[in-house]
């Protein structure tokens, strides 16, 4: 895969987060209008550009994901873009309404009042209005991840249903080529990131025991591989084998090794439905795989480096040691729950045996969130020092906190949260 400067990674995303909004407000800018009339026009096509943008942001194209600095940042600004499309969706009708207020409070309570209204006034409240709900899904952590991924889907009929409001009010210039992108996007991301059109099939050679809740997949290729760098994920769907019983979506798993004949190594951790599934595949399942996609651990410096590993977020770091000696000192910290419960634990204690560029550091958390204050080093010992962090989103906050407090910069603290929402 080709890679693409540091900067370039940086600054696209934010540039496409500028250039497209403004870009639809020069090109439809409303001369002529008094102030707040203007504004709400302007305020309308800030949303609609801003939407766009979080809708190519949701696309899981490997190539796109390394133009524009991973899958991992795209999810972050696909959520900021998406707030702010509805933060400026929202004003568009009352700044609509403040304009009318200037001739008449009927004409503007009629702008805003959808039992007073016709159809574009209706289907512009009720996109809003799946935007909302969709909008408030992603934001409540509890809900279960299946009925999270049914409500997040609203954002998507929200945005059809907006540029349906546009055209019934008659804007179809400008709008109808917006409304095809936004189809072929959310089109590209069903075909494409849901149902794996495109994905490369893969089959189950062997599946081993790791821990009572993790097993360890080797994938064979039946045609050409994924290609993929050391400590990349892919997503992986499994079909049903004669035992076996999938569930058929697209989950994310870290690539802990790679054969020469392309065969993928990866280390599934039971954490809910359809991982406890997995813990029982067998030999000859068909599979698909996306991929590959994350920057986490592409670029590791020759500078001394903290790892720290919630859980089996210590995939990337067993990927990183399988590809060869480690070139410069590297500390681990891995947190685990219970001692039986720690994933590849023998081969990280076999390796730090033997590799003196290894240090690994070893912490049973048992069922409470661990003293991260007393667990990482002074803010002396973390001077020079990169800091890579890969586990559950929570602790990931957690220590980016407490590493900033000592010091660390935020360009050398590196993290791969393991959760899409
Ligand atoms: C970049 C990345 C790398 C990962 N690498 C590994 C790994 O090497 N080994 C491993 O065991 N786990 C890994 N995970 C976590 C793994 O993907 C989830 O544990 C798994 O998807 C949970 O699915 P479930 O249905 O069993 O659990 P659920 O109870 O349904 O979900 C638990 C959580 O997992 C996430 N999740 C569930 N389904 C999906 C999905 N289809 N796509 C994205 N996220 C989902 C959601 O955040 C959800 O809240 C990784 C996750 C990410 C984001």
């Amino acid at each position: 895969m080709a890679a693409y400067g540091a900067g370039f990674r940086v600054w696209s995303v934010p540039l496409l987060t500028i250039a497209v909004p403004l870009g639809f407000v020069v090109w439809a800018f409303p001369h002529g209008l008094a102030p707040l009339r203007a504004a709400g026009i302007v305020t309308g096509w800030l949303g609609c550009g801003l939407l766009l943008v979080s809708l190519l942001l949701m696309l899981r194209e490997p190539r796109l994901a390394n133009w524009l600095g991973g899958l991992e940042r795209m999810y972050r600004w696909h959520h900021v873009t998406g707030v702010a499309a509805y933060v400026f969706l929202l004003l568009h009708p009352l700044a609509l309404a403040a304009g009318n207020w200037q001739t008449s409070w009927v004409l503007a309570w009629h702008t805003l009042s959808p039992v007073e209204e016709s159809w574009p006034v209706w289907s512009g409240w009720l996109g809003l209005l799946l935007l909302m709900i969709g909008l408030a899904a992603t934001f409540a952590p509890s809900i279960r991840y299946g009925a999270w991924r049914w409500l997040h889907a609203l954002l998507g009929i929200g945005v059809v249903i907006g540029l349906v409001h546009l055209i019934l009010l008659g804007i179809d210039e400008p709008v109808l080529p917006i409304l095809a992108i936004a189809a072929a996007i959310l089109g590209w991301r069903l075909l494409r990131g849901d149902l794996g059109l495109g994905a490369r099939p893969y089959i189950v050679a062997t599946a081993r025991k790791l821990t009572a809740r993790s097993v360890e997949i080797v994938l064979r290729p039946l045609a050409d591989p994924v290609t993929l760098s050391t400590g990349q994920f892919v997503l992986v769907a499994f079909r049903n084998g004669p035992v076996y019983r999938g569930c058929g979506e697209f989950h994310p798993f870290t690539i802990s090794s790679i054969d020469g004949d392309g065969a993928l190594h990866l280390a599934v951790k039971a954490l809910g439905d359809c991982t406890s599934r997995m813990l029982s595949i067998e030999p000859g399942v068909a599979a698909r795989v996306i991929g590959g996609f994350g920057s986490f651990l592409s670029e590791v410096s020759g500078a001394p480096q903290l790892w720290i590993a919630g859980g089996i977020g210590v995939t990337p770091f067993v990927a990183l040691l399988n590809d060869g000696r480690l070139r410069h000192p590297a500390r681990l910290l891995y947190l685990y729950r219970r001692e039986d419960d720690a994933t590849y634990l023998r081969e990280l204690r076999q390796i730090a045996a033997t590799d003196p560029n290894l240090t690994l550091q070893t912490i049973v958390t048992g069922d409470e969130l661990p003293d991260i204050e007393g667990l990482l080093p002074d803010a002396r010992e973390l001077s020079g020092v990169e800091c890579y962090l890969c586990e559950p989103p929570g602790l990931v906050g957690a220590l980016k906190q407490v590493l900033s407090a000592r010091g660390v910069a935020a360009q050398h603290i590196h993290f791969e949260n393991f959760e899409f929402r």
